[in-house]
This record gives structure tokens, C-alpha cells and sequence, in this order.
């Protein structure tokens, strides 16, 4: 691979490892262990395995390799590691740097599994977790102190898609030396600089844009190669949550065309965005990429100017207005994933978001009428008619 390459190239042909039957695809090494030539080689892989030298899946399997390669070059990061669900990576990255007694500082809107290990795990073991709002950066700067050992945010927050500035967080944490683990799901590898801006390990579900097309759970833990090798690494292969190799391979697929099918999303989200401004069943439009959104200029500075695939629409009438919605609707489905080709609604208060007390949905503005929209491949203006139609009734 070349240095000079621009993503879309790394997407397509990045980490590549062909077998000696010159595939064009890449294979799928769908084998759980790999054979050793005699018991010294055995003896000798389990001292220092080298470079592409295999031992056990759940330690490493070449079509996982690949994977990890190409979404490590897309990223720009030094190294990867892959695991079995967006969850796993989360909570690998974060278990397998902390001890007992170390404090960490976290945005509180979080994806409701990201607030449960924060919150009900890393604290069971002793670990310190402080919550702060995290577009405010006073907030950060009064929480961030020497001590702080990680900082953890969702760049784009779910289902508010609230900004977190990931530069001036970054700077706050390194000045105490603390590492910055930023979920980087809502931006998308395609609107990301994430590691150029001061992260030092991003975090994806490869779930959700990677894959695309509603098949595997998978994730990936991105950052140096001393802290995916030395630190992630070791965790993750004794604990168990490596990615399958089959799951590599949808997700190498998907790498392939994840450029151009984020860009036709995150198109149809704006026009979306556009059509909705102002309609009169709506008491708010969220879309990050629209000027109307609160922290527009850090969007443009952070994302290129582009809000990503999912929007969220605050119905005036409540919750039996979204519910009126979601049912009216013909084209997009009632499910919870995103970044699908499929446009998805789900209403956060009674499914995703459902276990938090009324209080805290109240902080995170998780009103009975806020429906969140990951916007699909379908043609824009189908899904702008229907979403119309749908409101129509709603009203
Ligand atoms: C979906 C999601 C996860 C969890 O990913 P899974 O692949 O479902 O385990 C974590 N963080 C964010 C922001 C997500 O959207």
C-alpha cells in the first residue's frame, strides 16, 4: 500500500494478504487454528509468532488481519484491533487500560450499553467514573485533573447528536496525560480525522456503516501499535471477544463500498434536514450538517461540513404523535441498528433509551416525541414524500 493513497483506495485494496491462488476477493480463512510443519515450529510460533504466522483464532486469523490492515489504513491509525461486536470493543478498550483506582471522565450522553459499562461495570471494579455534559467544555476542564487516566466520549451523540470538540478535549486530557477513547460510530470513518484532532484510540461498531446492510455484529478498537499490541491485544485474546473470520469478510466487503454509500446517505439525511425545517408537527429538526443545528461551526471544523446518516425529528404531538409517525410510514422500517441501506426509525424513549430514569432522559433531551432517523440508500425523494405523508397523519 501506498503512503499517497487516498481512502477510498485503502478501502478497496488495503491490508490485502492473497493466497497462492491469486484471488481477486479476499478469501475467507474460515478455520478456527492453523497447522504447524513439526513441533519445533509449534514450540517456536508460541515464543514469537512472525509476522502472518497464525495460532488460534481467537488470537488472530488472516481474513480478521485484512480487515484490521484496511480499517487501520483507512483511519490512519497505526494499528487495529477487531472484535465481536461494536460492545466488545468498547468495553475491551476500556477494561483492558484500567485498574482499580483510576478515575475516568466521560460525556454522559452515551448509547445506553457504552453508560452501562461505564456506570454498572468499570465501578464494580474500582474504577472512578465522573460524568459531565460533553458540549461544555467548562464542564470538561473542572472534571479533567491530574489523576484522570482515560477520557471517553461519543463524538456524535446518540440519539441527540450532540458535537463533542474533539481537539480541545483531547488537549485538557493530554495536559494530565490521560488517554482520550473516542466512540466515532455517528461520524463514520469517511467524515473522520479523529486521530488527527488528538484521539488516541477511536473506537467503531463496525455494525453499523461498515457492514451496511444489516448482516454481522462487529467492531474495531484503532490506535497505536504499542496500545493494541501491548495492552488491547492481551485482553482481548484471553477474555474472548474476537471477530469471527466470516464476519471479517462481509466487513472487508463492506470497507469496499463504505465511501460512497456514507456519502449518499449523509446527501439524503441534508435534503431530509432541508425539506423538514419548520414543519408544523415539529418542535425541532436535529441534523448536525444544517445550520440550524447549535454547534454547526464545530461541525464544519471537525466533519468537513457534513452532519452523517442520521437525524432526529422531535414531534410537537408527543409520544402518540411518533408512534402515529412511525406507524404511517411505507418505505423506512421500525428497527434499531443505523447506518443501514435500509432507512431505520426507532423512538428512543420506550426502546433504546428506555432504562434510563425519567430524570436523565430529561437531561439528554430524550422527549415522548424524539425519533431518531438513520437515513438510508433508498432514492431521497421517496423518502421525503413518505416521511411527509407520514406526519401528515401524525398531526
Ligand atoms: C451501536 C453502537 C455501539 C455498540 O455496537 P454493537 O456492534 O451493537 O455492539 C456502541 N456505540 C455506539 C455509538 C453505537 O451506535
Amino acid at each position: 500500500m501506498s503512503d499517497d493513497w487516498h481512502p477510498r483506495t485503502r478501502a478497496v485494496h488495503g491490508g490485502v494478504r492473497r493466497s497462492q491462488y491469486g484471488e481477486v476477493s479476499e478469501a475467507i480463512f474460515l478455520t478456527q487454528g492453523f497447522v504447524y510443519d513439526s513441533a519445533e515450529a509449534a514450540a517456536q510460533r508460541f515464543e514469537a509468532a512472525g509476522e502472518d504466522e497464525f495460532i488460534y483464532a481467537r488470537y488472530g486469523n488472516p481474513t480478521v488481519a485484512m480487515f484490521e490492515d484496511r480499517i487501520a489504513a483507512l483511519e490512519g491509525a497505526e494499528d487495529g484491533f477487531a472484535t465481536a461486536s461494536g460492545m466488545a470493543a468498547v468495553s475491551g478498550a476500556l477494561m483492558s487500560m484500567l485498574k482499580a483506582g483510576d478515575r475516568v471522565v466521560s460525556a454522559r450522553a452515551l448509547f445506553g450499553s457504552c453508560l452501562y459499562v461505564l456506570e454498572d461495570i468499570l465501578t464494580r471494579y474500582g474504577v472512578q467514573v465522573e460524568f459531565v455534559d460533553g458540549t461544555d467544555l467548562d464542564q470538561w476542564r473542572a472534571a479533567i485533573s491530574p489523576g484522570t487516566r482515560a477520557v471517553f466520549f461519543e463524538s456524535i451523540s446518540n440519539p441527540t447528536l450532540e458535537v463533542v470538540d474533539i481537539t480541545a478535549v483531547s488537549e485538557l486530557a493530554h495536559a494530565v496525560g490521560a488517554t482520550v477513547l473516542v466512540d466515532n460510530v455517528f461520524a463514520t470513518p469517511v467524515y473522520s480525522d479523529a486521530f488527527a484532532q488528538g484521539a488516541d484510540v477511536v473506537i467503531y461498531s463496525a455494525t453499523k456503516h461498515m457492514d451496511g446492510q444489516g448482516r454481522t455484529l462487529g467492531g474495531v478498537i484503532l490506535g497505536t501499535q504499542e496500545f493494541i499490541r501491548k495492552t488491547v491485544e492481551p485482553y482481548m485474546k484471553h477474555t474472548g471477544g474476537s471477530m469471527s473470520p466470516f464476519t471479517a469478510w462481509v466487513l472487508l466487503k463492506g470497507l469496499e463500498t463504505l465511501d460512497l454509500r456514507v456519502r449518499a446517505q449523509a446527501g439524503s439525511a441534508r435534503a431530509l434536514a432541508d425539506a423538514l425545517q419548520g414543519h408544523a408537527a415539529l418542535a425541532r429538526v436535529l441534523y448536525p450538517g444544517h445550520p440550524s443545528h447549535a454547534q454547526h461551526a464545530l461541525v464544519q471544523a471537525q466533519m468537513g461540513g457534513s452532519g452523517g446518516t442520521v437525524l432526529s425529528l422531535d414531534l410537537s404531538g408527543g409520544q402518540t404523535a411518533a408512534f402515529k409517525f412511525l406507524n404511517a410510514l411505507t418505505i423506512p422500517v421500525i428497527s434499531n441498528n443505523l447506518g443501514d441501506a435500509k432507512s431505520i426509525l426507532t423512538h428512543p424513549a420506550t426502546t433504546t433509551h428506555q432504562r434510563l430514569p425519567q430524570d436523565q432522559k430529561d437531561a439528554l433531551g430524550i422527549t415522548p416525541g424524539l425519533v431518531r432517523m438513520s437515513v438510508g440508500l433508498e432514492d431521497a425523494g421517496d423518502l421525503i414524500e413518505d416521511v411527509m405523508q407520514a406526519l401528515e397523519k401524525a398531526q
